[in-house]
């Protein structure tokens, strides 16, 4: 993961930077800088604390290595998605108790948060609130829809369970076997988003430096400080904001916080754009679609009508060439309507994956907090736990907040799991295969 040239092409070539507008010019920090609250990373969790900080009337000022969306949230698949992976209400509450119960009202309430956002701030975000299918890809995992159905029903959320025909009226697949629906969610062009945010959050009065990766940070005499190659922030709150991308620039920067996930590599793809009769046939009502594939099959369309979709690999080895005929079969066999596949961008991101699927969320130190571990579930989640780590940075007590708080604990041996998580890739698929009973 530490080659910052190979994640930066990465960046460069995926389809959200060839079609949004570009980032602004954003200032190298200089010299010695003081302000209330200092946020390490800009993608959705820095840039949404910050915007909720300024809302508040706090002074923020931003720190990214490279630019505003530069990681995970400037290359995902932009699924606005209000649930977590594995983790369901039940558990939720089961494992943090009363954190557990505000956490699962957050993530019930998480995409309608984001897109009331771009609404209220008028973000230039190609945001569509058309909802978000999750099919079951066998018959017994219908139950597990069920499962997941029935606990964010009784909290409260719009969901509806959806049967077989339903799922192929909805989605034009004859795959499927049935599945569940929440009407809150939807889709963004996920890098117009972030940089939408940054340019909201300069004109609130906040302050973002790019091209500067913190290299170190402390708590000392009262203060957080934080030091760049040319510059450095000392500030009374900070948010360490820089996910599965914390080794990439300063590996010294929180090494433990850092080895607590598993940073894993997710590919994404764009189609060509589909025509008007295909569109008609293949999720008309364009809603957002991933699966209860381990080996995810998930989709949606963009601005321009390309389907944005993707998949994993055990071996990166030119993942760019092998993936195009691999999802392209994989695409025309999930909607037959298609005679053929043609791809405009393939690119990847790491998602910092958790061992139980769990967010780690954590106090650093007086006002200062942190999380990892989105597990592939952080669009809608990272905005949401802004405003929740803004209330926290603006004083408001943590036993309100949906922060389930835990000690940071770095994975043993690391750096062997690290290696070895793309092989789990086939344990995935080996259970994909298996019927739940
Ligand atoms: C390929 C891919 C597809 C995904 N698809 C979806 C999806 O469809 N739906 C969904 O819900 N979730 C999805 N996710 C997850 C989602 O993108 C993330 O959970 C979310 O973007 C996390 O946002 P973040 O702000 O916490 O972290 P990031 O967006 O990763 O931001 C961290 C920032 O910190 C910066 N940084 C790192 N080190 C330093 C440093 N030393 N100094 C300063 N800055 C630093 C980085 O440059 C980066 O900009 C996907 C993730 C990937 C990778």
């Amino acid at each position: 993961m530490n080659d910052p040239a190979s994640i930066i092409g990465n960046f460069e070539r995926s389809h959200w930077s060839q079609v949004s507008e570009p980032a602004l010019p954003w200032p190298v920090l200089e010299g010695p800088h003081e302000t209330e609250v200092v946020i390490i990373g800009s993608g959705f969790t820095g840039l949404s604390t910050a915007l909720h900080l300024l809302e508040a009337g706090k002074q923020v000022t931003v720190i990214e290595a490279q630019q505003p969306g530069f990681g995970a949230s400037g290359r995902n698949n932009g699924q606005v998605i209000p649930t977590l992976t594995r983790l369901d209400p039940d558990m939720m509450i089961s494992q943090y108790q009363g954190a557990g119960e505000r956490l699962a009202d957050l993530v019930r309430d998480s995409a309608g948060m984001l897109f009331d956002l771009v609404r209220k701030h008028g973000l230039q975000a190609e945001a569509e609130q058309s909802g978000w299918i999750q099919p079951a890809h066998t018959p017994g995992r219908i139950k597990l829809s069920e499962q997941r159905f029935k606990q964010w029903e009784k909290r409260g959320a719009p969901v509806r369970m959806l049967d077989r025909a339903d799922v192929e009226r909805l989605t034009g697949s004859p795959i499927w076997h049935g599945g569940f629906m929440n009407d809150s969610g939807g889709h963004i062009n996920p890098l117009a988003f972030a940089r939408s945010m940054a340019a909201r959050v300069k004109q609130l009065g906040g302050v973002i430096f790019a091209r500067s990766p913190a290299q170190t940070m402390q708590y000392q005499n009262g203060f957080w400080h934080v030091q760049t190659p040319k510059g450095s922030v000392k500030a009374h709150g900070l948010l360490l904001a820089s996910h599965s991308y914390t080794d990439a620039f300063a590996p010294d920067l929180m090494p433990d916080l850092a080895r607590e996930v598993v940073p894993v590599l997710s590919w994404q793809m764009a189609t060509e754009p589909l025509g008007e009769s295909q569109r008609a046939a293949i999720i008309p009502a364009r809603q957002a679609v991933s699966d209860t594939h381990g080996d995810l099959y998930f989709m949606r369309y963009d601005a321009r009508h390309q389907l944005v979709t993707g998949g994993a690999l055990v071996i990166p080895y030119r993942g760019h060439e092998r993936l195009r005929g691999r999802i392209g079969d994989r695409l025309m066999r999930i909607f037959p309507q298609l005679p053929s596949v043609r791809f405009t961008a393939v690119w990847n991101g790491y998602i910092g994956m958790t061992s139980d699927y769990a967010p780690r969320i954590h106090r650093l130190g007086p006002n200062g907090y942190g999380w990892v571990g989105c597990n592939g579930r952080g669009v809608a989640l990272s905005t949401a736990l802004g405003g929740e780590f803004a209330k926290a940075l603006a004083g408001e007590p943590l036993d309100r907040l949906a922060l389930p708080l835990s000690e940071i604990k770095p994975l043993p041996f690391h750096g062997v799991i690290r290696r070895l998580a793309p092989v789990m890739l086939l344990d995935y698929r080996r259970r994909d295969l298996t019927e739940i009973s």
